[in-house]
């Protein structure tokens, strides 16, 4: 009986990897018949690549659970006042190395090799990816630290109810950092062009959203990659396009984008993200909870009588796996935002310039312009551009 949740986890990874192997495998069987060779190939590339991470992945989860490492830790740090900090820190810059492992080499390999940028090695890609990754993994750590000892200490203060608590803790976390939009160096500057800002703020103004700042990041030399979104709430709301974005697109087809992303405001998908972010976390901690009644399930799972500090540690190690079977809903409901700022652009904006914009941009990002079905459902947070234009169509017709 007290094998039972680890073979249940060697079960859901064993299904998990397998399904995405045929994911992969549908998604390359598709793109080969892509009209445009170059997207399909990087497409299918990297749908590879992820399977190779999420086995690596698997494998760690593997390592500290029934491997015996949270166990350890918990033997180690277990009698800490500083046990919350030590253990969650601890699991999350392992998993935090791997994930930056897998980053970098999908920049370095497949990036390089298929991306739209591929064909033309610049100089210090490999310098900035390992400093961009080292500097995530150091913030990753240094915020699990804090909120694993916030966490260890509410669940040692209120043992029934805690995760009520943490709860409202990570919604305060999560709102903080979407209202106040993109954190670090991307801040971006102003439109260059007098006439084009002034132009440009007039559209949004027409969206419903007047004095809305629009800033322009800066890409690296020779990339093309293009993108534009909207970030913030209250005075920190504002639309970041890159120049790449600028120099792409005519005007009429950047006020369209600005007007998609007007939608997403209006239609309040950030504060529809939120909660949805904040429903998942408020299940997992439930979740937690209730397991944290029964110490069996944490004995076959290799931490024998976990501390509060070791129940947190096993949750954060068993994350990626429950991310995995959790991912299609959130990816239908961001396919949905889609399609809503679509309409909404067609309603204030020309519909037939979002879809040449739409067109370019996915060119210049190597998106292909469809996926296989199934993968597109459980992976893809954007929606196929075939459907988008659909849509358009329809709504741009019934206007
Ligand atoms: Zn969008």
């Amino acid at each position: 009986m007290s094998r039972m949740p680890g073979f249940v986890l060697v079960g859901l990874l064993a299904a998990s990897l397998l399904l995405r192997v045929w994911l992969a495998w549908r998604q390359a069987r598709h793109c080969r018949h892509a009209d445009d060779a170059r997207s399909g190939r990087y497409a299918t590339a990297r749908a590879g690549f992820a399977v190779g991470v999420a086995a690596c992945e698997a494998g760690l989860i593997l390592a500290v659970t029934l491997g015996g490492f949270i166990a350890w830790l918990d033997r180690v740090w277990g009698s800490s006042p500083m046990a919350g900090a030590g253990m969650v820190a601890s699991v999350v810059l392992a998993f935090g190395l791997l994930g930056a492992a897998g980053r970098v080499g999908q920049s370095l390999i497949i990036d390089a090799r298929f991306g739209p940028e591929g064909g033309s090695p610049e100089g210090g890609r490999l310098g900035a990816s390992l400093a961009g990754a080292v500097v995530a993994v150091a913030a990753s750590v240094v915020l699990a630290a804090l909120a694993g000892q916030a966490l260890g200490w509410l669940v040692a203060t209120y043992p029934t109810v805690w995760w009520v608590w943490a709860t409202i803790l990570a919604g305060v976390g999560l709102g903080a950092k979407a209202g106040l939009g993109p954190r670090g160096p991307s801040r971006g500057s102003a439109v260059a062009d007098p006439a084009g800002a002034a132009s440009l703020s007039a559209a949004l103004a027409r969206c419903g959203l007047p004095n809305t700042p629009i800033r322009v990041r800066t890409s690296p030399a020779g990339a093309r990659r293009a993108n534009a979104r909207i970030a913030g709430a209250g005075s920190a709301l504002h639309v970041e396009v890159s120049d790449t974005l600028l120099a792409l697109l005519t005007q009429a087809e950047i006020e369209a984008v600005l007007a998609h992303e007007a939608g997403h405001w209006r239609c309040h998908h950030l504060a529809r993200d939120l909660a949805a972010q904040v429903g998942l976390v408020a299940a997992g901690f439930a979740a937690l909870a209730l397991a944290m009644r029964a110490p069996e399930i944490a004995l076959g799972l290799g931490v024998p009588e976990p501390t509060p500090a070791g129940w947190l540690a096993l949750a954060v190690a068993l994350t990626p796996l429950a991310w995995f079977f959790a991912r299609p809903l959130r990816a239908g409901q961001r396919r949905r935002f889609e399609y809503e700022a679509d309409a909404f652009a067609a309603r204030h904006a020309d519909a037939g310039a979002l879809m040449r914009a739409v067109g370019k941009l996915n060119a210049a990002n190597a998106t292909p312009p469809a996926s296989d079905p199934l993968y597109a459902r459980v992976y893809s947070f954007h929606p196929d551009e075939q459907d988008r234009f659909a849509r358009l169509r329809a709504v741009g017709g019934a206007a």
